[in-house]
């Protein structure tokens, strides 16, 4: 199974943790947000170089 990883803080979410996940509205890749950097809105940037709040 592949692991999964937050696009903010690039740490693993396991797969207990609540976790968000969404596309990019750009390319379409799915984007998963840990809890907490969900949270506290941290910034992410997908690979495609697209930035969200
Ligand atoms: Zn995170
Ligand atoms: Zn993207």
């Amino acid at each position: 199974m592949d692991k999964i990883q937050c696009i903010s803080c690039k740490q693993e979410i396991p797969l207990i943790d609540t976790y968000v996940k969404f596309k990019c509205p750009e390319c379409d890749k799915i984007i998963y947000r840990c809890e907490k950097c969900r949270t506290f809105g941290h910034a992410y940037e997908c690979e495609c170089g697209f930035k969200g709040p």
